[in-house]
């Protein structure tokens, strides 16, 4: 069993190739807001999977885990932020006392949120709240 040669040689070897847009030097000459020719990047190593950046917010927020590729909803831990004791001693100082201070506790605001991912349990971001 010898072949000598007869595979033809592949087809996209003899086409030309494909025509050009005209030049940058012709198409800067005018201002075109609209560039109509925008390079496809081509894929590298199959098809690449993109994480967009979710905004975490104080709820649980459904996003790809940048960590595992998993379409997940965030595990949430909530904690007070140090701001949030803060102005408990300065409600406690101003004489509301019965409870009142704990009502930063209570705020969006003054509660940090962590999100973690519950399949590989990394962590993912931390909502901060308003300052
Ligand atoms: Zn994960």
């Amino acid at each position: 069993m010898e072949k000598n040669g007869m595979d033809p040689p592949p087809a996209y070897m003899q086409q030309p190739p494909p025509l050009m847009p005209p030049s940058y030097s012709q198409a800067m000459a005018g201002s075109i807001p609209l560039n109509p020719y925008t390079p496809v990047e081509p894929f590298q190593n199959g098809p690449r999977i993109m994480t967009t950046v979710v905004p975490l917010g104080p709820e649980q927020t459904r996003m790809i885990c940048p960590h595992c590729q998993t379409d997940i909803y965030t595990t949430r831990k909530v904690k007070p932020k140090p701001a949030a004791y803060l102005s408990c001693a300065l409600i406690f100082m101003f004489g509301c006392f019965l409870g009142c201070c704990l009502i930063p506790f209570c705020m969006n605001s003054c509660r940090s949120v962590s999100h973690s991912c519950p399949n590989c349990g990394r962590h993912l971001g931390k909502y901060l709240g308003n300052e």
